[in-house]
């Protein structure tokens, strides 16, 4: 039978975020039921709420960096037991079969991915509704084991800051001898940084704030760069082989192509909502690459957060309570958080 749940959403972009009722399924043999714990806010939440895309169905309950606490399992479940933790990122379900999910790439599975948040359910009908709510309910083998985090809630972010970043910087190999560019130093990128170090690349941050330039050391970057200055810019010319870039609003890119070292790449994990203009010059000098990047399979996010775990690595966050939301969302929209919030959404049931 399903049940009845409370939730934080909203009915229109221009609309502050408030309870409402929601349902999840009723548990079925491959399924996992958790209690929510905590559940990051993402800058794609914000988009979705904003409808930036032009492509969000009202209601909308946000939420897609979800730690909880198994309380039921179905029948064929193997790995979990009530009362572990697990995680639900951004993939809920696919078909399984294409060859992008034969690859283990199930965000880009051929059939359409569903998301945790704001797409079309497959089982339930209606549209999928994320994290920031009681409970969920996914299959298992789009369900993450959580290791040993010491603190669950910075670890939340993980789930789809985490994986952004790492993927990307596995796939165009960050390493010992590669100098790695973080661009935008928000919730993604303070988490690069620290991915990147770990992963034994020079990192250097490149931020729009001289406060994060100050902060960036600290996170892990070797170096900091403030993109506003020219000087500043100028002297990291040829140096950088893999640009992140993570920011969420249009700007110039050409800026930052243009400091790439020769077969640079700069990979877009960072969704402006408008088109982004290149100048030709940018990339044929210098044999650049101009990429981008989604999430990662639920293969690969796993492998990310045994990583995580192994370097000691989470999100710096603030810890909200659910009634703090929308307060939160407006810092976010004005850059003013560091550098993630998560809410607590035992909260929200209080
Ligand atoms: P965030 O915490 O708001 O950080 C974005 C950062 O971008 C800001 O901290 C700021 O960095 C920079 N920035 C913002 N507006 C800017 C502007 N007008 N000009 C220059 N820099 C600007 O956001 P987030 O949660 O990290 O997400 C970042 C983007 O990634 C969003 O568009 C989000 O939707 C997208 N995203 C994509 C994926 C994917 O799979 N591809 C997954 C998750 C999120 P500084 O203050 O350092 O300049
Ligand atoms: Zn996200």
């Amino acid at each position: 039978m399903q049940h009845e749940i409370k939730a934080l959403g909203t009915d229109s972009a221009s609309q502050p975020l408030k309870v409402l009722g929601i349902h999840r399924r009723a548990l079925r043999a491959d399924d996992i039921a958790m209690d929510i714990l905590y559940c990051g806010i993402c800058h794609s939440d914000l988009h979705q709420i904003k409808n930036d895309f032009g492509a969000t169905t009202y209601p909308v309950v946000p939420g897609h960096e979800i730690v909880g606490r198994v309380t039921a399992v179905g029948a064929e479940v193997k790995q979990f037991k009530v009362g572990d933790y697990a995680a639900v990122g951004c993939i809920v379900d696919s078909c399984g079969e294409c060859p992008a999910c034969s690859r283990d790439l199930q965000q880009f599975c051929e059939v359409g991915t569903t998301l945790s948040f704001g797409t079309p359910d497959p089982i339930s009908g209606g549209m999928t509704y994320g994290g920031f709510s009681q409970t969920y309910v996914c299959r298992e083998k789009y369900t993450l084991k959580m290791p040993n985090f010491s603190d669950m809630a910075a670890a939340a972010p993980l789930l789809c800051a985490g994986i952004t970043v790492y993927s990307p910087l596995k796939h165009w190999q960050a390493g010992a001898g590669k100098v790695v560019g973080i661009l935008g130093i928000g919730g993604l990128g303070h988490v690069a940084i620290k991915i990147a170090r770990a992963m034994g690349a020079h990192v250097v941050v490149f931020t729009t704030s001289q406060q994060k330039v100050d902060d960036a050391k600290r996170l892990g970057a070797h170096e900091a760069v403030l993109s506003t200055n020219n000087d500043q810019m100028a002297a990291f010319a040829g140096r950088v082989d893999i640009m992140i870039d993570t920011v969420s609003a249009k700007h110039n890119i050409n800026q930052f192509l243009n400091i790439l070292a020769i077969d640079g790449t700069l990979v877009l994990v960072g969704i402006p909502p408008e088109p982004l203009e290149i100048g030709a010059f940018n990339v044929v000098k210098g044999r650049r690459s101009f990429s981008g990047s989604n999430i990662g399979g639920i293969r690969e996010t796993q492998e990310m957060l045994e990583f995580c775990a192994e370097h000691g690595i989470t999100a710096d966050i603030e810890l909200i309570n659910a009634d703090q939301i929308n307060q939160a969302f407006e810092r976010l929209e004005k850059g003013d958080v560091k550098y993630r919030f998560v809410v607590d959404m035992k909260t929200l049931s209080a």
